[in-house]
């Protein structure tokens, strides 16, 4: 199967918690994976557990741009912040890797960063204008010839799967008005089920010992009741912009 998926996320970690499953799924039934992860430089702690994590999953070697987390400088000393970063520059680097690999479907956050981290709604950014510019042999002339993903899937939660998990990790419902995670259910255009591929998705994650350590992003899925994490890690959801309407190329619940 010639099927390419690429990942661009912002920090190591996101490539398990939101597109784990997908990646060692896809892997294991002979697509090729990689993933570029926009911040964290090469010799940092979190980048050594990226290329653990990648490992578990069969994505490859870590594809780092190497800018500064919004509020970490320490994640890449010296160099500026991916939000600081002219985004020509930041679509460019993007772009050089898409025609590198020439994936068949490119997965990143949802519009809202998946759950509003500034760094995520940056990379969807980014990463949208990215695919769209990869595509014209006008543009970035010196950074590969011109390739077009047949899609970009989105991931997100859907708005119902919000709603059941709050209570048992927060331990109250939402308030009135609060902003909530996710997109209203008929959004959701993908729903994968990674049920089997589960357990590498944890370890993977787990993968990221200084994130588990300190709690983090992984508070959410670690702090649920077991059933509940459970059916977080099983299904992974996505919104399809498609570029070229080549359904039979697309990822599907039940075949590649
Ligand atoms: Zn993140």
């Amino acid at each position: 199967m010639d099927f390419g998926v690429l990942c661009v996320h912002a920090h190591p970690d996101d490539e398990a918690i939101w597109t784990g499953g997908t990646l060692a799924r896809y892997s294991d039934e002979g697509a090729r994976t990689a993933v570029v992860t926009c911040t964290w430089a090469e010799g940092t702690q979190r980048a050594g557990e990226l290329e653990r994590s990648l490992d578990i999953l069969g994505a490859g070697k870590p594809r780092l741009l190497g800018y500064a987390d919004a509020r970490k400088p320490e994640s890449a000393p010296g160099s500026p912040r991916l939000l600081d970063v002219p985004l020509d520059e930041a679509v460019r680097r993007v772009v050089e890797h898409i025609r590198e690999f020439r994936p068949d479907v490119v997965l990143t956050y949802d519009g809202y960063g998946s759950y509003g981290h500034p760094d995520h709604v940056h990379v969807h950014r980014v990463t949208m204008a990215a695919v769209e510019a990869a595509g014209y042999d006008q543009l970035y002339r010196d950074a590969g010839d011109p390739w077009r993903p047949h899609a970009v899937y989105l991931a997100t939660i859907p708005r119902s799967v919000v709603a059941s998990h709050w209570r048992a990790v927060f331990g109250t419902p939402p308030e009135p008005g609060q902003t909530l995670p996710g997109v209203p259910d008929e959004h959701v255009t993908t729903h994968l089920d990674v049920g089997q591929w589960a357990e590498r998705k944890w370890a993977a994650m787990h993968a990221h010992e200084s994130e588990v350590g300190r709690g983090a992003s992984m508070t959410l899925l670690t702090s649920l009741p077991e059933q509940a994490r459970a059916q977080m890690l099983a299904n992974e959801w996505y919104r399809r912009v498609s570029y070229t309407g080549a359904s039979e190329t697309a990822l599907s619940g039940s075949r590649p």
